[in-house]
């Protein structure tokens, strides 16, 4: 990119305050907006500008990153007469980061460009450990050669950029990842369950996993600590994933395929998420498969 963009960052949850604070260390010109005000604080004290409304921010920026939970939080940040869309007028490109459908992906895109704008839907592999420390993978949809100029970008945020074709592309690529990370926590869930009954330390279960190379999988240490402590405190959040398996099941039917692990992965999250462990991490799944449902925890 010749000139360096100033950058307006929409999200400042788990994923996204580490994201923006991987573009700030780049070098980048960052403004943030938040819904939550109270999150931008930390950005003020970086010197980043914080924007009073989505608009005020797309208003000040050539490229506007979201990274916020879900379609509603989209349509929230875009809409309307104080949203992102309302002050694009040529030029502007707008990133959406978090994941959504890829139907409200593909109606986005139309939107962008009747506004004047570039779209490219750039999801992400990696949870908060790999936010944090700028490796994640970008999962990158849109016009190949505008995924090319704003590659600086993602790469401030991203060890890798993996293209998977126009938008909405690196959304459907991220359903099929997210479809094999909700069944891996499930199949972690269920086996440390199944070796408790039996009498068996779940440790070891992990200690098995590790020395076979075959089997020896990165993502098993990330939740080991969660499974094995039974703490759940979030890295991703359970209604997330919950949201993502609808995603996937939704494209599926659509298409006359059934996903029969998948729909059995999103009954046990839809469970967890009735016990009330929405926000807390995925693996809390768990506690739905130790003890009998309707019981209180
Ligand atoms: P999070 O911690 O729950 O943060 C959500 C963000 O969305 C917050 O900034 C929140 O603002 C904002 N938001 C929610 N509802 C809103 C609304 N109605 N209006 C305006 N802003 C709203 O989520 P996260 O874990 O960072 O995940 C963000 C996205 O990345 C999700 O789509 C998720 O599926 C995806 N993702 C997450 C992970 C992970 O491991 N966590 C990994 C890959 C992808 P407030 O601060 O005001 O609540």
């Amino acid at each position: 990119m010749s000139v360096p963009p100033r950058i307006g960052f929409i999200g400042l949850g788990i994923m996204g305050r580490a994201m923006a604070r991987n573009l700030v260390k780049a070098g980048f010109q960052v403004s943030v907006y938040n819904r939550t005000r109270q999150r931008t604080t930390e950005f003020a004290d970086l010197g980043c500008e914080v924007a009073a409304t989505p608009r005020a921010l797309a208003k000040a920026c050539n490229v506007v990153i979201t990274m916020v939970s879900d379609p509603a939080a989209m349509d929230a940040v875009l809409e309307g007469p104080e949203g992102v869309l309302s002050a694009f007028s040529g030029g502007n490109t707008l990133i959406n980061m978090s994941t959504l459908s890829p139907e409200y992906t593909a109606a986005l895109a139309k939107k962008c460009f009747t506004a004047g704008a570039g779209f490219l839907d750039c999801p992400v592999s990696g949870s908060k450990p790999a936010a944090e420390s700028g490796a994640l993978v970008i999962l990158a949809g849109g016009e190949k050669k505008a995924v090319e100029k704003v590659s600086p970008i993602l790469r401030a945020m991203g060890r890798g950029v993996i293209y998977a074709g126009p938008a909405p592309a690196g959304t459907a690529l991220k359903l099929c990842v997210n479809l094999i990370v909700a069944q891996l926590t499930t199949a972690l869930a269920e086996a440390a369950v199944l070796a408790e009954a039996q009498g068996i330390e779940p440790v070891l279960i992990f200690d098995a996993l590790a020395e076979n190379p075959a089997l020896n999988c990165g993502y098993f240490g990330l939740k080991k600590e969660n499974i094995l402590k039974k703490d759940f405190t979030p890295a991703f959040p359970l209604k997330h994933m919950l949201k993502d398996a609808r995603f996937m099941l939704a494209a599926a039917a659509r298409r006359k395929i059934e996903l029969p692990v998948t729909a059995a992965a999103e009954a046990l999250m839809a469970r967890a998420a009735a016990s009330g462990y929405g926000d807390k991490d995925l693996s809390v799944i768990l506690l739905n498969l130790a003890e009998p449902p309707g019981r209180e925890f």
